[in-house]
């Protein structure tokens, strides 16, 4: 009998064995397939003669930026001819950074980002040299530092006496299970128009979990998102169910988003002669007549230099025709939107003119079919909002008092959330220096607050009514912090910048199949859509790598370029990643 089981094992592990020989067999042969295919594919691309084509690209966000370094990279586009038009002042639309120690720092949001996906991101990133480590790539930089400084995040979510609870734990019961599991097993089509809320209203229990706290506040998902958006997150970030309490699998930048990712490719581009034209808004186009989709003619508004305002205009309008064989590509919408900022005594004011980015999207369906509509996304910032808030001390005594409240070192605490908060209130505290010439002896954290209209637990008063001051007042309340420490706390502050973000999670609205365009509409000739308002089947939005992944996709497909867009990791079909998430959930 054990003879029998010894043959049988040993068949097995045999068999085993050959199996994963074969696969890696294969692996290589594709691999060396894929290879022999690119190099081919950029061969034909460097002997492709552009003549005098140009590139017009709408929007100096990431999107925008990364379609032009596609276009110089891949295509060999002669970067002279591209052109990108951004309306504000700044290149890098929602990866922004800015200030001065005198002044206080201030940055929309402090991203996490994902080791696991963002398979264009890091692809693009591994090519773009790093302005700070001579000879190394962005994304090389980005990995030895978080190397250095990995996330360790203790005290992920605290209740209202400031006990740190065990985030491991999801709290699901049966019914939360089954729901979730059902959802993630849905064909999306069925979702048309739907919330997360609609899903989950035979459970509400959900609402009251750790993993619905986690999931809320890490990837700003909110019972009145679309449910399409949420069952996407789940399916993209699956890995997550292993490491979202520490955060342990995510990654920081060094700096902000702006000088560690914005900067190095903006230096990149300008070094490929890229042509950008900053505080120009293109407020509308003409498309050829006929069917198709042949953009003609675009129309810019551009703010003029300080000199000249003086004289009279504040703005010139001009015309730009597009010859044969020039493309455009156009970031239809920004996160970045009306944002407004406000400072340690003043609350932050959003202008309520209607977003730009959304009338010139608006202008161009009027005109063609197929292009979406943005209506859904920026007609309600009530429900879209999003506030964040920028602290700038002297010295470190607000990161001693984290100390205190985590038990850790403070840099590792990527966001805190405390569970007595009302606005949702999260804070992060990244590894200083966080601003590029920001000293030693200055500090720099920040936070942000979903549900900016509610009431503080301290402040009587919803977060988007607040100063800068009534802000750290309730983080400080939160952390139990004692009136007289406060009060001295307060004397090494520098400035809170408030910042208001009415559109911050426009792309997670609720929406119709159709209203998110594709990157290339039907019919399209020399037209393509990128940012996070165009759809990409699986991927999910409000991310680094949908703005980049839609900037490959409109480069590749405009310029009929065969190589491929990493596409989404399949992370449900892979057993380990799935055992993991499995076990967190029971
Ligand atoms: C607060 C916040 C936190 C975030 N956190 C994370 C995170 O942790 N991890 C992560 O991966 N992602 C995060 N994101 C999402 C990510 O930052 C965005 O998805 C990405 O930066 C969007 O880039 P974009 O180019 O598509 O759009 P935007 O950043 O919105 O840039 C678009 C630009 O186009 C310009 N533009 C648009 N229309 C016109 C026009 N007609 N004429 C001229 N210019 C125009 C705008 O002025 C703007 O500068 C966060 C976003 C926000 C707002």
């Amino acid at each position: 009998m054990r003879k029998r089981w010894e043959k049988f094992l040993t068949a097995a592990a045999f068999g085993t064995a050959a199996g994963m020989t074969l696969k890696k067999v294969r692996d290589i042969r594709r691999r060396r397939e894929k290879e022999r295919r690119t190099a081919i594919e950029a061969a034909v691309m460097r002997n492709r003669n552009y003549g005098s084509r140009k590139a017009h690209i709408i929007g100096g966000g990431l999107a925008g930026l990364a379609a032009a370094a596609y276009l110089v990279r891949d295509c060999h586009f002669p970067g002279k001819q591209i052109t990108i038009y951004e309306a504000a002042d700044m290149l890098g639309g929602s990866n922004d950074g800015q200030g001065s120690p005198e002044k206080g720092y201030a940055c929309r949001g402090m991203r996490l980002i994902d080791q696991d996906n963002y398979e264009n991101f890091w692809e693009l990133f591994y090519t773009i040299p790093s302005l700070n480590c001579r000879g190394k790539s962005v994304a090389e930089e980005i990995l030895e530092f978080h190397a250095k400084h990995p996330i360790r995040t203790r005290a992920r979510l605290t209740d209202g006496d400031g006990n740190i609870l065990n985030a491991k734990a999801m709290e699901f019961n049966l019914q939360d299970r089954m729901a979730l599991t059902r959802l993630v097993m849905m064909d999306e089509k069925k979702l048309d128009g739907l919330t997360v809320q609609d899903w989950f209203k035979e459970t509400p229990h959900l609402f009251e979990t750790n993993f619905w706290r986690l999931w809320q506040t890490t990837f700003a998902v909110q019972p009145w998102s679309s449910l399409s958006h949420f069952r996407r997150c789940l399916r993209r970030v699956l890995p997550a169910f292993g490491w979202i309490d520490s955060l342990k699998g995510a990654v920081r930048t060094p700096l902000n988003q702006h000088d560690s990712l914005i900067r190095p490719l903006e230096e990149y581009l300008r070094r490929e002669g890229v042509s950008f034209k900053q505080n120009c808004q293109v407020t509308d186009m003409e498309f050829a007549e006929g069917p198709g989709l042949t953009v003609k003619t675009l129309y810019l508004k551009q703010r003029v230099e300080e000199e000249e305002a003086r004289a009279g205009e504040s703005f010139v309008f001009k015309k730009v025709e597009l010859d044969s064989g020039d493309i455009c590509i156009m970031t239809n919408g920004a996160v970045s939107e009306n944002t407004a900022f406000g400072s340690l005594d003043r609350p932050a004011v959003p202008s309520l003119r209607r977003p730009a980015s959304s009338q010139l999207w608006e202008k161009i369906t009027l005109k063609k079919p197929g292009l979406g509509s943005p209506e859904p996304f920026f007609s309600k910032p009530e429900k879209t909002e999003r506030m964040s808030f920028t602290i700038t001390a002297q010295g470190n005594a607000l990161l001693k008092e984290i100390r205190k409240f985590s038990g850790g070192r403070p840099e590792e605490e990527a966001r805190i959330t405390f569970g007595q908060s009302p606005w949702l209130l999260t804070s992060t505290v990244p590894v200083q220096p966080y601003f590029s010439g920001q000293p030693e002896d200055v500090t720099v954290l920040w936070g942000y607050g979903l549900a900016p209209r509610a009431l503080g637990a301290y402040v009587n008063k919803a977060m988007e009514d607040c100063t800068g001051r009534e802000i750290l007042e309730e983080y400080l309340c939160c952390m139990h912090v004692p009136e007289e420490r406060r009060a001295a706390l307060m004397e090494t502050v520098i400035n809170v910048i408030p910042c208001r973000m009415p559109y911050a999670e426009a792309p997670t609205a609720p929406a119709k199949a159709g209203d998110k365009p594709k990157v290339l509409p039907t019919g399209s000739v020399n037209f393509a859509m990128i940012g996070q308002f165009v759809e990409i089947p699986e991927d999910m939005v409000l991310t680094e790598e949908y703005a980049v992944r839609s900037a490959r996709t409109a480069v590749y497909g405009l310029m009929d370029m065969k190589r491929e867009v990493c596409p989404v990791t399949p992370h449900g079909r892979r057993p380990f990643v799935l055992l993991r998430a499995a076990r967190r959930a029971l």
